[in-house]
């Protein structure tokens, strides 16, 4: 469905590109962002775009459309029905955040041709890009999540809020691995992440991210590792 053909970026880049938003946004409040990152405050007071939350469903035609973001207009718009889930409705505007700071350019230079949908001002089709649940994975998704996670969930604040929940050690769960291979994320493992989200007051994190976050930087681990590792 996306026309838009990116290259190919490592997490480190990904990390890079975080690190610059945030520091540009701290600049921005003349003091250092930490959880919960606004990033409804990102958008449209340091990045300056048009924030709208409308039902995207119904002009787009889509059902499972969630957000999606238009270069040429400078404008982001997210589904209505996210309104009242904020861990979904904030990782969806960080999501379309890391499309303005990753992909932007790469629109801006190629001249790609994204598909063409109405402006949630009204007028002409103009090129955007919208974004779906179960898109599956195509890279420029993939990428916008990543950006997503690492905004919401800085790497600073999350190895800090960790260590202040778990202490020194890292945190072991059983069966973590087996649950892993099936897709479930554990009670553990999600009360692990009430913890850090509450600690670490990523208060407009979900549950589920914060799982996807801490297993990503290796803050938990399966049991059996953590065993092996200290022997
Ligand atoms: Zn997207």
């Amino acid at each position: 469905m996306q026309a838009i053909k990116v290259p190919f970026l490592k997490p480190t880049d990904i990390d890079h590109a975080v690190r610059q938003i945030l520091r540009e946004y701290g600049a921005w409040r003349e003091e250092p962002a930490k959880p919960p990152i606004d990033v409804d405050e990102i958008a449209e007071g340091c990045l300056g775009l048009t924030l709208e939350v409308d039902d995207l469903k119904a002009r787009l035609g889509m059902p499972d459309v969630l957000g999606a973001t238009w270069f040429e207009e400078g404008r982001i718009c997210i589904d209505r029905s996210l309104e009242d889930k904020e861990g979904r409705f904030a990782f969806t505007m960080a999501h379309e955040i890391g499309h303005w700071q990753l992909h932007r350019p790469v629109f801006e230079m190629e001249k790609v041709t994204l598909p063409l949908f109405p402006s949630p001002g009204g007028g002409t089709a103009t090129p955007a890009m919208v974004c779906r649940a179960m898109e599956g994975k195509a890279p420029v998704e993939w990428q916008a999540d990543q950006f997503a996670a690492r905004l919401l969930m800085p790497s600073a604040a999350m190895r800090s809020a960790a260590r202040d929940a778990f202490g020194d050690d890292v945190a072991a769960i059983e069966g973590l691995d087996a649950s892993r291979n099936t897709g479930v994320l554990i009670p553990p493992l999600r009360s692990l992440a009430d913890k850090v989200i509450a600690g670490g007051r990523f208060t407009n994190a979900s549950n589920e991210a914060m799982c996807y976050r801490l297993l990503d930087l290796k803050l938990v681990v399966d049991a059996d590792e953590n065993r092996a590792r200290l022997i």
